[in-house]
């Protein structure tokens, strides 16, 4: 059992000063500092002035896979983009190595994300989330928008998709994720949709990121159609948004980027529970535009802020998407934009991604972070803790310290 005296534990809607956790792999309690002192004794750990005792972060979607780029990939618009990464990603893929992988993993570790969700294109950074010490949602990629190969590319997911299941460790979870609309055909979404709700998966697909998919799913133009004409012999899109959207009417997903869908979309995704993923960094390199996360918040559907991978950011770091976050969204009223980023990287992300943390409360995991601040404390602890320096000095996953 660990018992942990702080200056301020944090969470986005209440601040406890002199408060301390008292936790083995769960936590226990929380009680004033005094309390504890007096129950305790010796065995209180006093973590002093500046220390702020608050949940590990969740970083819902990332893409290991990408993580040895840096300069290699084409920003500012999605199509120049897009080619880029079909041009380098053997190139890129193969100088990403399992240490590479693991090196992000360890990022994010000392940016004090806890628990990610990984979307895997190939299976190659199975070992690399096996290993991390954080809860890893493991999302096997199904993509395949071309009739004549869907057995093949079905096989190729089921077989990832196994491996992964082969994978028994605690915090590890198997999970799938459907590319995207227009690059998976419908027989193949229904397989995989199928087979997570008879096995309880959690999953997850991109949805509507940029102008081109807008354009591409309604009317079968833009810049995706001689995309498609030129790869893949395609002049028409492999769903319409509407006709996608309904394959997920009972499984309750996590869309990731959501910036160009359209009322009747949101309205789709707030009946069937959906969680929406926003990625403020990735979305602005690639020029996609912002998440009107104002529409969002008025049809409630729950929005959680992910970082993407290194193929669409420079960094892994929620604490730097929350800032970017803040300022592109400059209409919304700081504070409450700054509770609710909090909320979407720790309590609300770990309720899409059904994970038992995320929340300073007893029964839930002792998933923590010990922060050191060096400015007074005020009631506006949620925006200073994004704009200000700090120093992450310990990380504790299931009760126990990594770092
Ligand atoms: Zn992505």
């Amino acid at each position: 059992m660990t018992i942990l005296l702080s200056a301020v534990i944090f969470t986005p809607d209440t601040i406890y000063q002199d408060h301390g956790i008292v936790f083995d792999k769960t936590i226990i309690k929380i009680a004033p500092n005094d309390e504890l002192r007096a129950q305790y004794g010796n065995a209180c750990e006093e973590l002093g002035e500046g220390s702020v005792l608050m949940s590990g972060l969740i970083n819902p979607h990332v893409h290991l896979e990408f993580s040895a780029n840096r300069t290699t990939l084409t920003y500012g618009e999605f199509m120049p983009w897009l080619s880029s990464v079909i041009s380098n990603r053997d190139e890129l893929i193969n100088s990403c190595d399992n240490e590479c992988m693991q090196h992000a993993t360890h990022a994010m570790l000392n940016n004090g994300i806890t628990a990610f969700g990984a979307v895997s294109s190939y299976g190659f950074d199975l070992e690399a989330c096996a290993k991390a010490p954080q809860k890893v949602v493991y999302f096997n990629e199904l993509i395949g928008s071309d009739p004549l190969m869907a057995d093949a590319l079905y096989k190729d997911f089921q077989e990832r998709l196994f491996a992964s299941q082969e994978m028994k460790r605690e915090g590890f979870y198997p999970s799938i994720a459907i590319h995207s609309p227009y690059s998976v055909h419908r027989i193949l979404i229904k397989k995989a949709l199928k087979y997570a709700k008879d096995n309880i998966l959690r999953v997850s697909s991109h949805f509507m990121e940029s102008p081109a998919e807008r354009q591409w799913l309604d009317d079968n133009s833009g810049d995706f159609r001689p995309f498609f004409q030129n790869f893949l012999k395609q002049s028409q899109a492999a769903n319409t948004a509407e006709e996608f959207l309904q394959l997920f009417n009972d499984v309750p997903t996590l869309f990731t980027h959501a910036v160009h869908a359209n009322e009747k979309e949101l309205s789709t995704l707030s009946q069937k529970g959906h969680t929406i993923i926003h990625c403020p960094i990735s979305n602005r390199l690639l020029g996609n535009g912002v998440l009107d996360i104002e529409r969002l918040n008025t049809q409630k559907i729950r929005w959680v802020c992910g970082t993407d991978g290194r193929s669409s950011n420079y960094t892994l770091d929620l604490f730097e998407e929350m800032k970017i976050s803040l300022f592109i969204h400059p209409n919304q009223p700081l504070l409450p934009l700054a509770k609710q980023l909090w909320r979407s990287v720790t309590v609300d992300a770990a309720k899409a991604l059904r994970l038992n943390c995320g929340s300073i409360a007893p029964d839930y995991d002792a998933d923590l972070l010990v922060l050191r601040i060096d400015y007074p404390l005020t009631d506006q602890l949620s925006i200073h803790l994004i704009t200000q320096p700090h120093t992450i000095e310990s990380i504790y996953i299931q009760g126990e310290k990594i770092q």
